[in-house]
């Protein structure tokens, strides 16, 4: 783990709910399950650093996408656990994130600059697609979701991850008025690493969230529950399939 993470991450412990489990990281296999807070975030593997919901996702990519070593994988993030992980078990991956003043399909310091809503690879680039934590910012979700199944292949998957909440239906926070973006619920904002400040919070996705993956087209869309049990805070992950 990076030693800035490290330093942020001792602020966040809480003495009396420290917690040491036998129990291997899903993203680099570390042997143990560290826990600093009762929290998503307070829960982490004490190597790589990745929290409960990055290991949730990881855990669903290597329990449930077959023959990941030759799989051409695309990320919507350009770093972390995640990232690392993918490196190591996918046979190429390429990585991105929505950067301010940048080209769609351009990079800058390294790091290539794409829209969800309108990426810019071609058809069926991709076997997989991951995202953690980016869907519930995406204006548009459904030219999202149909742009992850244009770039997948035949057979290819979309997992990823968002606040899922106990409801049937999604509410959507934000909506149109006079051809005007408004708040229809109090704004809500989340930290984004690259973006600075905060990001909009566009919607609190409920389980219909895999009818608006089948609308846009997806074959079978699903709610998994992560197969490890990370102090309690595994956190259910989205796993799509594009018809084979
Ligand atoms: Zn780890």
């Amino acid at each position: 783990m990076r030693r800035s993470r490290l330093l942020r991450l001792l602020h966040t412990v809480r003495p009396f709910e420290l917690g040491l489990a036998r129990a291997p990281c899903a993203a680099c296999s570390f042997g143990w399950c560290l826990r600093l807070a009762r929290s998503e975030s307070g829960v982490r593997c004490p190597r790589c650093g990745a929290s409960a919901v990055t290991q949730s996702l990881a855990a669903v990519v290597r329990s449930e996408v077959p023959e990941l070593a030759r799989c051409a994988a695309y990320e919507m993030s350009a770093g972390g656990p995640l990232v690392d992980c993918l490196r190591r078990h996918c046979a190429s991956l390429v990585t991105s994130e929505l950067l301010d003043g940048v080209a769609p399909g351009q990079t800058r310091d390294g790091v290539l600059c794409q829209n969800i809503e309108q990426l810019t690879f071609a058809d069926a680039s991709f076997d997989l697609c991951t995202s953690t934590e980016v869907f519930e910012h995406v204006e548009d979700d459904a030219a999202g979701f149909r742009e992850v199944f244009r770039v997948l292949r035949p057979g290819g998957h979309f997992v990823f991850s968002v606040p899922l909440f106990d409801s049937a239906a999604t509410v959507e926070r934000m909506g149109w008025q006079e051809g005007r973006r408004v708040e229809l619920l109090p704004a809500q904002y989340h930290a984004d690493r690259y973006r600075g400040a905060v990001i909009l919070v566009q919607r609190d996705y409920g389980r219909d969230i895999v009818e608006r993956l089948a609308a846009a087209g997806f074959a079978q869309a699903r709610i998994v529950r992560p197969p490890i049990a990370l102090f309690g805070h595994a956190r259910p992950v989205l796993l799509a399939q594009r018809q084979a």
